[in-house]
C-alpha cells in the first residue's frame, strides 16, 4: 500500500499548508484544488499548468486517492451502486439515481451504522466505522468519473446535480467529516454542487442538528417513521435518547422556508405506523413546521420482520397529508433489483467474501447472482 499522503479531503488552508511543506507558494494550492475538484484529474503529470519538476515532486510526497472500485451494478430502471472498497480494505455502497432532467448520487457515510433501526438492512451490520472525508468525496466523485462529468458541468446541465447523503450510516455521528466534505463539495472552484441541491438525512441525533442547520444549512430529511414515542421506539432505538418532542423542537429552530422545507421520511410497515389515525397525528406533530413527506414503501430484505403496507393504505395515507396540505408523494422504489433501494445497503464482510468468491468463479464476469437472488 502507498505511504503517499492523500490529498482528497484537504480543505483549502491544509492544502496550502502541504504547500509550504515541500517549499512551494501558497498560491499552487489554488491550482491544485482546480486540478482536483474542477477537473477530477487524479494523475500529477496531467496536471499541465503545473511545471513539470513540481508535477514529479508531487508525485512523490502525495497522491490524489479514489477507492477502489469492489464492484458495479446497473438496474434495469438505470440506477446504479458502486460496492467501493477503501484503502484498510473496508467497503460502502454509493448509489446513482437517475432522473429526467438530473440525477441524485446517494452518498454513504459510515461503513454500517451504529444505530440498530429494526427495519433497516444497514443496522445489521456488524462492522462499524466512521468514513473520512476523503472516502465520503471519493465516492461523489467516482460517480463523477463513471459518467465523465469532469470539468465540472455549469448546474443545469449535470446528470449529477444532487447529492443526498442516504446511504449507509448516520450522518450526525460523523459530523466533521461529513461537513469537511460537504464544504469542498460546496466550494465554487471545484465540485460546486450547491446547498440547495444537497441533502442530508438523519433519524434524529438532535444536538447535531442545530449545529448542521448553522454551519452547512443544507436541506435536512428527518427519518421520522412514527407519530409516538412508543412505536418510534420500538423501531429506531434513538428515539429513546432524542424523544419526539426534542425533535421536534430542534426542527423548528432549523433555518428553513417555504421553498426549503424539512422532508419527513416515512417508511410505510403494515400494521404498525400506517392508519388513517396515524396520518392524522402526523400532521399535528409537523404543525408549524415547514414540512414535505416523502413515503416510502418499505424494502424487504432476508430475515427482516416487517411488510410493506398494502399500497390502497399507502395512498389513503398520502391522499390524507395532501389534502391537510402538504407535499407527500409515494417513492418509487429504485434499484431493487440490485438491492440499491432505501434501507438494503449493506457490505458486511460474509456478503463481500461470497460475491468475492464467485467472481473468481466466474473469471472475470460481472457477479449479480447474489443479489438477485435476495432481493425482493
Ligand atoms: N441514517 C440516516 C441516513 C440513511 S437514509 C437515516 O436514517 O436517516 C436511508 C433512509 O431509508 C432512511 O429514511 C431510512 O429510515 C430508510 N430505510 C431504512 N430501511 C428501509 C427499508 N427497509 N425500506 C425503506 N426505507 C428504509
Ligand atoms: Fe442507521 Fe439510518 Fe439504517 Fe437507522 S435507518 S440503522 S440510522 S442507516
Amino acid at each position: 500500500m502507498s505511504e503517499l499522503k492523500d490529498l482528497v479531503g484537504l480543505s483549502r488552508d491544509e492544502l496550502a499548508a502541504e504547500m509550504a511543506a515541500i517549499g512551494e507558494k501558497a498560491f499552487r494550492a489554488k491550482q491544485l484544488w482546480h486540478w482536483i475538484y474542477n477537473r477530477g484529474v487524479t494523475d500529477f503529470p496531467l496536471m499541465t499548468t503545473l511545471a513539470k519538476p513540481l508535477r514529479e515532486k508531487l508525485a512523490e510526497h502525495y497522491v490524489v486517492r479514489r477507492p477502489e472500485l469492489s464492484r458495479l451494478q446497473t438496474s434495469v430502471d438505470g440506477t446504479r451502486k458502486w460496492l467501493l472498497r477503501f484503502a484498510d480494505g473496508n467497503e460502502a455502497e454509493t448509489v446513482y439515481i437517475p432522473e429526467d432532467d438530473r440525477g441524485a448520487v446517494c452518498v454513504s457515510s459510515q461503513v454500517g451504522c451504529t444505530l440498530t433501526c429494526k427495519f433497516c438492512h444497514t443496522g445489521t451490520q456488524l462492522l462499524v466505522r466512521n468514513l473520512t472525508a476523503s472516502e465520503i468525496l471519493g465516492q461523489f466523485m467516482t460517480a463523477r468519473d463513471s459518467y465523465s462529468e469532469w470539468p465540472s458541468p455549469d448546474d443545469g446541465g449535470r446528470l449529477i446535480s444532487n447529492i443526498v447523503l442516504m446511504g449507509m450510516g448516520e450522518p450526525l455521528f460523523n459530523y466533521d467529516n461529513v461537513a469537511k466534505a460537504l464544504k469542498i463539495v460546496m466550494d465554487g472552484e471545484g465540485i460546486a454542487v450547491s446547498k440547495r441541491r444537497i441533502t442530508l438525512s438523519t433519524s434524529g441525533v438532535v444536538p447535531m442538528i442545530r449545529r448542521c442547520g448553522e454551519e452547512l444549512a443544507v436541506n435536512l430529511a428527518v427519518s421520522l417513521h412514527a407519530v409516538t414515542d412508543e412505536i418510534r421506539d420500538h423501531i429506531m432505538p434513538i428515539n429513546k435518547k432524542y424523544p419526539l418532542a426534542e425533535l421536534m423542537a430542534a426542527l423548528r429552530d432549523y433555518p428553513t422556508n417555504n421553498a426549503r422545507r424539512i422532508t419527513f421520511e416515512y417508511v410505510m410497515l403494515k400494521g404498525v405506523n400506517d392508519t388513517l389515525a396515524d396520518a392524522r397525528a402526523l400532521v399535528k406533530l409537523v404543525d408549524g413546521i415547514p414540512a414535505k413527506f416523502n413515503l416510502i414503501p418499505f424494502n424487504k430484505w432476508p430475515g427482516v420482520p416487517f411488510e410493506c403496507s398494502d399500497m390502497k393504505d399507502i395512498k389513503r395515507f398520502s391522499d390524507f397529508l395532501f389534502e391537510a396540505g402538504y407535499s407527500a408523494p409515494i417513492r418509487q422504489p429504485r434499484g431493487s433489483d440490485i438491492l440499491a433501494a432505501c434501507g438494503q445497503l449493506k457490505s458486511d464482510s460474509e456478503r463481500v467474501r461470497c460475491s468475492r468468491l464467485k467472481e473468481r468463479a466466474a473469471a472475470g464476469i460481472e457477479d449479480d447472482a447474489h443479489h438477485a437472488a435476495t432481493a425482493s
